[in-house]
Order: C-alpha cells, then sequence, then structure tokens
C-alpha cells in the first residue's frame, strides 16, 4: 500500500478517537478545493442536485424555499413537483406543514426528525464534502452517523454519493452505478395488503414473558408495515388463531400471503381452517422475494436483540421495538412512513383492490382455487398463486446491520449471527410444494404488478431460493 493510503487508514482510525469536527452549512470548501479534482467537484453538485430531486420524500430546493420564508401554500407546493396533484396535494401540503417549522433564527428543522436542522438542498453536497475533507476523509458510513445527529436530511445514500466525489478518497472517479436514483419502493405496483409475508420467528433462547416461545410476523410488501402475534408453540391450533387474530383484525384480508419459513403444507391446513371456520377467502402467494423476506426477519431480530431484556420482560416492548417503532419511522426502502403507506390515498383504493383479487382468481385454474363447503353452503375460498407467474416479482437488494430506517446508531449492537436459523422451531423447513391435489393442475396466472402502476420493472432479476438453486425470470426490471 502506498503512504497515502496508509495515512488515511491512520487517520480514519485516529477519528474514532478524537472529536468529530461538524461541518457548518455553507461553509467553504475553499481551504480544500486546492487538493482536489475541481472538475469532478462540479460534475459531484450536478449528479447530486439530480439525484436528490428523483428521491421522494425528500424536500427540493423550492419547496425548501417556500418553507424558509414561509409562503409555503397548496397553490405553490403543487408547482414544484409534477408528481403531485389535485388528489394528493392536501395531505403532502399537511405532512410537510406539519413536519418542517422556521425557528426564531430562520432555521428550518425537522419535527419528525429530532428538531434537527434542515441542511439547505443545494448546500449538501458541499457540507458533505465539507465533514468529510475536515474529519480526515473520514469513511461516509462514519461520516453519516455524526452528520445525521445535526441534520434531519443528509442521509446515508447522500453521503455516500458525494463522498464519492472526493478525487483523493476515489482517484479513478468512478461511481458505483447503482448508485444512481435508485431509491423507489420496488413494490409501489402492488397495493397495501396485496401481499402480506408471514413468518414464526424465534427471537430469543427464552420465552417471552416466559411464555411465547415463538412470534409471528407479518410484513406487508408495499408499505413494510409490520404486525405480530405472540406464540406459545408453533403447533397448528396456536397459529391458527394467531393468523386468525391477524386476519381477523385487517381492514381487509390480504391478496396474497406469503412466507419462506412455514411449511406450505401447515399453512395451507391451517388457512383452510381459518378460511372455512370464519368464511374468508384467503390467498396463498408463491413469490419468491427471498431478500426482501430475509431483510424484514432479520431486521426484526435485531431489533428485539437490541431491547433483550425489555423484550423478554414483556411481549409489549417486542411489540414496541419491533413493529410500531418501525412502522411510525421514515424507511428509505419506501421513502415513506410505513404507517403512512398502509393507508394511503390511492384512488378508489377499496374497490381497485377488490377488483384486482377478482381478476387474479379468475385467471386461476379452477384446481387452484378451493371452494371450502359445511352442508352445502359455501363458507369461504382459499386460492393458491401460481410459482412461475409469482417469479415475476422483484426481490430486494440485501441489505446487512445497516436496515432501512437510519434512527438509531449501528455501532454498539450486538452482532447477528448468520448462522443462527431464523426460525429455530422444529417445523422450519423450506418451501415444500402446494398439496398435490391443488398442484398437479396449476396454470400460469399473471400477477405481476401492474405495468402502469411500477414503470420501474424492466430489467431481468436473478432469485434464489432457499434451496439456492438460482432462477432467473425473463422480463422483471428495475430502473437504476
Ligand atoms: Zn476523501
Amino acid at each position: 500500500m502506498d503512504k497515502l493510503g496508509e495515512l488515511k487508514i491512520d487517520a480514519r482510525k485516529k477519528s474514532k478517537s478524537v472529536d468529530f469536527r461538524m461541518p457548518k452549512i455553507g461553509e467553504s470548501l475553499d481551504k480544500f478545493q486546492k487538493r482536489l479534482n475541481l472538475k469532478l467537484l462540479a460534475q459531484g453538485r450536478l449528479h447530486f442536485i439530480k439525484y436528490l430531486e428523483s428521491v421522494k420524500g425528500q424536500l427540493t430546493q423550492e419547496q425548501f424555499d417556500l418553507i424558509r420564508s414561509s409562503a409555503l401554500n397548496q397553490d405553490n407546493l403543487m408547482a414544484t413537483s409534477d408528481k403531485l396533484h389535485a388528489k394528493n396535494i392536501e395531505t403532502k401540503y399537511l405532512l410537510i406543514k406539519r413536519r418542517f417549522y422556521v425557528d426564531a433564527d430562520n432555521v428550518v428543522r425537522d419535527h419528525k426528525n429530532k428538531d434537527t436542522v434542515v441542511c439547505e438542498p443545494e448546500m449538501i453536497f458541499d457540507l458533505v464534502l465539507c465533514g468529510h475533507l475536515k474529519n480526515e476523509h473520514i469513511h461516509w458510513r462514519r461520516l453519516h452517523r455524526f452528520l445525521k445527529l445535526e441534520y434531519a436530511n443528509i442521509t446515508r445514500d447522500f453521503t455516500q454519493l458525494c463522498v464519492g466525489y472526493c478525487s483523493e478518497c476515489n482517484a479513478d472517479g468512478r461511481m458505483r452505478p447503482q448508485q444512481k436514483y435508485r431509491h423507489y419502493n420496488i413494490y409501489s405496483g402492488l397495493f397495501p395488503l396485496e401481499r402480506v409475508h408471514v413468518e414464526i420467528i424465534t427471537p430469543f433462547t427464552k420465552p417471552i414473558e416466559g411464555t411465547y416461545a415463538h412470534l409471528l410476523y407479518f410484513r406487508d410488501y408495499h408499505s413494510r408495515f409490520v404486525w405480530m402475534q405472540p406464540l406459545k408453540s408453533d403447533s397448528a391450533k396456536d397459529l391458527a388463531q394467531a393468523l386468525s387474530t391477524f386476519l381477523l383484525s385487517l381492514p381487509r384480508i390480504p391478496i396474497f400471503i406469503e412466507t419462506s419459513t412455514l411449511n406450505r403444507q401447515d399453512l395451507f391446513e391451517v388457512c383452510e381452517s381459518i378460511s372455512s371456520q370464519f368464511a374468508l377467502t384467503i390467498g396463498l402467494g408463491m413469490s419468491r422475494s427471498v431478500v426482501f423476506q430475509k431483510n424484514g426477519i432479520s431486521r426484526l431480530r435485531y431489533q428485539l436483540r437490541l431491547h433483550q431484556k425489555q423484550c423478554l420482560d414483556s411481549w409489549h416492548m417486542c411489540l414496541k421495538y419491533g413493529a410500531t417503532n418501525q412502522n411510525s419511522s421514515y424507511n428509505t426502502r419506501i421513502l415513506a412512513i410505513p404507517g403512512n403507506l398502509l393507508y394511503s390515498t390511492i384512488s378508489d383504493y377499496a374497490r381497485q383492490f377488490e377488483l384486482k383479487r377478482e381478476e387474479l382468481m379468475e385467471k386461476l385454474s379452477a384446481s387452484n382455487v378451493v371452494e371450502l363447503r359445511s352442508n352445502g353452503r359455501r363458507q369461504g375460498t382459499l386460492y393458491l398463486e401460481d410459482e412461475a407467474s409469482a417469479f415475476k416479482m422483484p426481490d430486494e437488494e440485501y441489505i446487512s446491520a445497516d436496515f432501512e430506517t437510519e434512527s438509531y446508531e449501528d455501532e454498539d449492537l450486538p452482532p447477528i449471527d448468520d448462522r443462527t436459523p431464523i426460525n429455530s422451531s422444529p417445523k422450519v423447513s423450506n418451501f415444500t410444494e402446494p398439496p398435490s391435489s391443488i398442484s398437479k393442475k396449476l396454470l400460469l396466472m399473471s400477477d405481476k404488478p401492474d405495468a402502469n402502476m411500477s414503470p420501474e420493472i424492466t430489467r431481468p432479476l436473478v432469485f434464489e431460493n432457499n434451496d439456492s438453486q438460482r432462477y432467473a425470470t425473463g422480463n422483471v426490471s428495475i430502473e437504476l
């Protein structure tokens, strides 16, 4: 390694023990610029603004100016973005009004983010680089941890992107292509509650409250909203009870329930009993968005372990740390708060949702739809998605310890042991085939997200299933 490289590593190590020098908004880069490639910096500023504007949920410079001058109203807000329209403008306006305010010193602050300072969008690039340079070329991850203590709107991605334009750290000036505009909700084409992921999870070696060895975890694909139910055991009876409680308390029954750790035959039988007992229509999905599922599970386990003592003592603390906190905080995967997306303002949502369910069911072969009857009367319906078409769902990229929201420090957390199985219950198994009577005649069913609703779907994706076989799907892709 060359001298400069060694020095930089030394400086980084040192920076862990010295005070961080917080950059100020508007602080000049001049004294550092002579060492940097100015062309790359200029390119970076342009790229950054373009990137910021592509990120949903981030204030643009124009919106920021309106807030700072207290001139924001629905009309001028509408003019700031072509994504806003008559149907969503009021909500957006109220959200902004509730969230941002100008303090006595004319500084814009984010109420939802511990009242930290909102950096003027056009100044973010220089602020981040200034922080990087004032602190001996500090790594972007570490830099972000310090910046977010003071600034509300400097995300991990922003920090990484801006630091990439330091010509000393990135001598060849190459940017990672996936860094461009990778912000969007990959499941925006699904409705809230269209697909819900369910797993049995055994978070600790000891039972919660001395009673609940497992928990049933649910996560909505579209909104990432999480629900949990405590489980005394993983018996079919307990599973049916928890699943019924969940389903019966939802505003509508999800179109598909997905799982990667539950035995499908078991899940089928449990759903069959629930469906007939309560006359419900339930669908079992076959999507193999394994990474999405893994990310959700490891995130939950991580957060419960962080608060292990409280969580072991109280189920409600598990709910708080595993579900409520994440449901109510900003999620960078979807650029929104899960709770807001779950009850989002998709126009005509209730009707569209049922229409979609009907369409999907109509396309299924008769053998994929099981009508449950009792004394000749229909008592609920179960339907099964076809495996091949389900592969058309995009999957998430793997998120390791950094996860989706940015509301906590990741330095002092217990490590996640990759070898620990997600679910240590004896019933854990990989996907098994649906019951043979049903699987024999599975027909293709087109359930890829509505092309009009998810324009981002265009590039081939490769999925890995639990058996590590690789599946390539022909026509799903993500716009980068
Ligand atoms: Zn650098």
